[in-house]
């Protein structure tokens, strides 16, 4: 689950550093932000449609072990097998097992989070397996030896002229190779379509699992998804216990609105539905199909009151819609999971412990919940986040005693008063045209980049005593 060795402050100062990313995400998620927004305008009943969405997910949620049962049952049934995991290890495990029985020395994987929540490539590549992602971004992000910056995105982070010296310095590019995006995906596809041919084994994730059916869902915007899944002799598909819908119609609905969440398009470019292996009469497909059900805190979080970010379609709204990774990217969250929906779902799935400050990584506007496409309350979650690092005395200790102060003041009104007058005396000291430019100990963070405002020299309540006095004289 962790992208990074360093503290979650000493990423987001590196990020804030770095001019490039800054310019490279602030075009990227303006871009995904305007696509989107005219995406849902233009879709009739776009807020019924989410409610409707949002109801789904929250009916499936609450009987995910009858739709599991029904899925499992379905995906036998169609000559698939299945294999249940319990934590990430157990995960890549398994899939390592498969590629090392099939003797498979490469493995080609379509785009997948959960693959990357469970460390598959590193597992892969322990075994004597290597795995090439196939995604364009993915195969970028494999090539720069980084993780995903965005859920849909991978590459968000870098401009075309990045992508274009990687690739000149680590496949040896030409310049002609790499003058232009429609040329560097070219040159991408034909160093990757010799890979497809090799591999005995292809990995993917899956958007949705369709439990009447045994269906894998698998939306991707470039051929390689469907190349992975039907053209080496294995498929093996990765997916989230939550990843599940009870019906073909409910996929419909789930449709809708992703795409048009993610990317502002209608529909992407391939919608595949894989049901079991190669049939007699099938042309062509995998002899096996394996499927993994990954649980990995998943069962936890749905018996807790985090519960509601298992809802989480995958589509990368938030991510667009939110001003703090806006500003700073994924990698400063530090998680395979960046952004809004990371700042929840990394501590719900991994524990808290290793991750109390991603819940404050918000400012709390609320913009991710607006642009969710299945409502889920974000701001909500990272609350309730905030109270268990409280209650489990993660919080600093200048903090908590600054708290305390402040509760003790806030009950004894004259005492308060008194104290605000005074601590607007003594900021007052150090102050420059109404602006004070460095505050001490840990209150210097605030000053660190910008001015501290001095507390107005007659108080809100002063104010409020003078009209009064206007009033009634
Ligand atoms: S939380 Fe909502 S907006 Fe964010 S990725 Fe999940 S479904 Fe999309």
């Amino acid at each position: 689950m962790r992208t990074s060795p360093l503290p979650f402050v000493r990423r987001v100062e590196q990020a804030l550093a770095d001019p490039v990313l800054r310019r490279n995400m602030a075009v990227g998620t303006s871009r995904q932000r305007t696509h989107r927004l005219e995406a849902m305008a233009a879709l009739p009943g776009a807020d019924a449609l989410r409610n409707h969405a949002s109801r789904i997910r929250a009916h499936t949620l609450a009987r995910l072990d009858e739709y599991l049962e029904q899925f499992v049952a379905a995906v036998r049934a169609r000559g698939g097998t299945v294999h249940w995991a319990a934590t990430a290890a157990e995960a890549a495990s398994i899939v390592t097992t498969i590629a090392v029985g099939e003797r498979a020395r490469l493995v080609v994987k379509s785009k997948s989070m959960v693959t990357e929540e469970i460390g598959l490539n590193a597992a892969l590549e322990a075994a004597g397996v290597t795995a090439i992602e196939t995604d364009l971004g993915e195969f970028v992000i494999q090539l720069a030896g980084q993780h995903p910056s965005h859920i849909v995105a991978p590459i968000m982070h870098m401009s075309k002229e990045q992508v274009g010296a990687l690739f000149v310095e680590r496949l040896g590019a030409t310049p002609e190779e790499v003058v232009d995006v429609a040329a560097m995906t070219a040159f991408a596809r034909r160093v990757l379509r010799e890979r497809f041919l090799e591999a005995a084994v292809g990995v993917s994730g899956v958007n949705f699992g369709v439990a009447s059916t045994g269906t894998l869902c698998l939306v991707t915007n470039e051929g390689n998804g469907r190349l992975c899944t039907s053209l080496p002799r294995v498929h093996v598909a990765v997916m989230g216990i939550e990843r599940l819908v009870p019906t073909l119609d409910d996929l419909g609905v789930m449709l809708d609105v992703l795409a048009r969440s993610a990317t502002g398009q209608a529909l992407t470019v391939y919608t595949n539905l894989v049901t079991g292996p190669r049939r007699e009469d099938d042309a062509d497909g995998p002899e096996a199909l394996h499927v993994v059900l990954v649980d990995n805190g998943r069962s936890r979080v749905l018996g807790s009151e985090l519960a509601e970010i298992l809802y989480c379609i995958r589509c990368g709204a938030c991510l667009g819609a939110c001003p703090v990774y806006d500003t700073v990217g994924g990698h400063a969250y530090g998680s395979v999971y960046p952004g809004p929906v990371g700042a929840v779902a990394t501590p719900a799935l991994d524990g808290l412990g290793p991750w109390t400050e991603l819940p404050h990584a918000s400012s709390l506007c609320g913009a991710c919940r607006d642009a969710c496409p299945v409502r889920l309350d974000i701001p909500r979650l990272l609350l309730l986040l905030r109270r268990q690092t409280v209650e489990a005395g993660g919080s600093p200790v200048w903090l908590r005693l600054a708290l305390r102060a402040h509760a003790a003041l806030a009950v004894r009104p004259r005492l308060y008063r008194l104290a605000v007058r005074l601590a607007g005396r003594v900021l007052a000291v150090g102050a420059r045209d109404g602006y004070i430019e460095r505050l001490p100990g840990p209150l210097a963070a605030w000053t660190a980049s910008r001015s501290f405002r001095l507390p107005a020299r007659r108080t809100f309540l002063d104010e409020v005593a003078r009209e009064r006095r206007k009033v009634s004289p």
